[in-house]
This record gives C-alpha cells, sequence and structure tokens, in this order.
C-alpha cells in the first residue's frame, strides 16, 4: 500500500493527521489510520530538547504496523486528505450509512435491489447532515469494506 513496513513505531508517535478507514496491507483490516511523526528525543533531567531522526509514518491502529513516507509524499498525502472529516464525524457518519444501508436491505433479495440509488438516496440523506465532501470520502471507504473480499483470517 504505502512502502516499507515499520514494527514498534509506537511509542514516541505525534498524531499529525487521522486519515480514515483504510485497508492495511499487513493485517487486512478495514482499521483506522493515522499519520504520525515520529522522532527520537534528547532528554535533558526529563524535558525533552531535540528531536532527531524525524520520520513520517502512516500507522495502523489495529496491528499497529507502519509504513514510512518521505516529506513530499506527506505534502501530497495531506492534500488528498482534505476530504477526511475528523475520526468521529467519520465514525458517526460510517454507522449512519450501516444503519440505512441495513434499514433498505434487510430481508429484500439482491435482485430487487438497485444498489446505485440505494447510495445516492443515503449520500443526499446525509449531507444535509454533514459536509459533502466527507460524506463522499467515507461513503467511498464504506463501499471499499464492504465489497471486500480478502478479508482478515
Ligand atoms: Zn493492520
Amino acid at each position: 500500500m504505502f512502502g516499507i513496513l515499520i514494527a514498534g513505531w509506537g511509542k514516541n508517535a505525534k498524531e499529525v493527521a487521522y486519515l480514515g478507514v483504510l485497508k492495511c496491507d499487513n493485517c487486512k483490516n478495514h482499521s483506522h489510520f493515522s499519520l504520525y511523526e515520529v522522532a527520537n528525543k534528547v532528554t535533558v533531567y526529563f524535558i525533552p530538547v531535540a528531536r532527531f531522526n524525524k520520520k513520517n509514518i502512516i500507522g495502523c491502529s489495529i496491528c499497529e504496523c507502519g509504513w514510512e513516507i518521505d516529506e513530499t509524499s506527506k505534502q501530497q498525502l495531506l492534500r488528498e486528505n482534505m476530504g477526511t472529516p475528523s475520526k468521529e464525524i467519520f465514525i458517526s457518519i460510517w454507522d449512519e450509512i450501516s444503519d440505512e444501508i441495513n434499514e433498505r436491505l434487510y430481508g429484500k433479495d439482491d435482485s430487487s435491489i438497485d444498489l446505485e440509488s440505494v447510495i445516492e438516496e443515503i449520500s443526499t440523506k446525509l449531507k444535509r447532515t454533514y459536509t459533502g465532501r466527507h460524506v463522499e470520502t467515507v461513503m467511498m471507504r464504506f463501499l471499499g469494506c464492504a465489497m471486500d473480499t480478502d478479508k482478515p483470517e
């Protein structure tokens, strides 16, 4: 997905941006990802005085594996990530999509469902409450997750 796998980065990590739900290449879960800054600290009398060896890491919240990216990729990622809401909003949109889909599809057989218009309907409804770009981003990730057949063991 992103590059080189790094394990054991978690301790000194500072969360820079929430990236929403993404598929993890390592554990195969769809989990919350964030961009972290990890640096080694020089401490004098317990007060950190310098940070060196700074790394940008994209980390999976389930298996705590991370992928290092360079500064250019980080800037690009942050630009692409503008449509991703905060974690709280991401989760509440995700839950509402899930409820709406269950409500509309429960007990119906697949052939009678026009999934595209169901999605359209739900998006329109949620956009009355949430920012349009946020709804679109979460909906895309939700569908990616729902349609993924390569599940964790
Ligand atoms: Zn993972």
